[in-house]
């Protein structure tokens, strides 16, 4: 585990400049196993379980860099720090927005698409799931304007999809119809807009879409939109 000058630790969780740190320090708000931490210079080993042994103000330290969690997004909250309007960073306590690393969000979801959305700021972790190779599973939950003709599943399962605009066939896709006008889909890839641009592809449109798996981490049923959890290396083992 990486160790850290406590004041160094606390200003990149946020908590105030080295400065401000430092006197939260000196005032005695600081403690680790129960004991009052007199030195901000002091090197601290920051491992997962620091949170349950250090306390800010009477309060468990958030959780330590090496995070990740996961989000049900909301719809109309984009992914993007560049974008107009409400972002998923909203919705994380205001301090965790001042982190450094980042949190980031692995992959993204469209505006108008809500579910399962994985954060972290572990650039290893993010590049692990998102990797081109890696072709973890992303399961959708997609509602259709027009009822399903019966062939969309061979046509998703044969790898040989061309959308429109690209160079390279998609990978074989699976898909259960669970009505005439809607169907879960599964993909292993992340193309822009894929699974709206899948349905165009044969002849539909998709009038709502929300993911609900990744791996085999599927959303809990009682994280209500714009609520996350951190994820547990049991979680994690779901996905990789
Ligand atoms: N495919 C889409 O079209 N949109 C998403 O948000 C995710 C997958």
């Amino acid at each position: 585990a990486p160790t850290l000058r406590l004041d160094r630790l606390l200003a990149n969780m946020g908590y105030g400049s080295r400065r401000e740190v430092q006197q939260l320090v000196h005032a005695g708000l600081v403690t680790l196993d129960g004991e009052t931490v007199e030195d901000a210079d002091d090197r601290i080993v920051v491992t997962r379980d620091l949170s349950e042994r250090m306390f800010i103000r009477g309060k468990p330290l958030d959780p330590p860099p090496g995070l990740a969690l996961m989000l049900h997004k909301p719809l109309g909250v984009t992914c993007s720090h560049k974008e107009a309007g409400p972002i998923v960073y909203g919705l994380l306590p205001e301090r965790w927005r001042r982190r450094d690393p980042a949190i980031s969000t692995i992959g993204r979801l469209d505006k108008e698409t809500s579910g399962l959305l994985l954060m972290t700021d572990d650039g290893n972790l993010l590049h692990r799931i998102i990797s081109p190779r890696a072709n973890i599973s992303k399961r959708y939950h997609v509602t259709l304007d027009r009822p399903l003709r019966g062939d969309e599943a061979e046509i998703f399962s044969a790898g040989t999809l061309m959308l429109e605009g690209e160079d390279k066939p998609l990978l074989p896709a699976t898909m259960e119809a669970l009505s005439g006008t809607s169907a879960y889909l599964t993909i292993a890839e992340g193309r822009y807009h894929q699974v709206r641009r899948m349905f165009a592809a044969v002849g539909n449109h998709v009038t709502a879409l929300h993911r609900d798996r990744i791996g085999d981490l599927a959303l809990p049923g009682d994280l209500e939109p714009g609520q996350f959890r951190l994820l547990t290396e049991a979680d994690l083992a779901l996905i990789l």
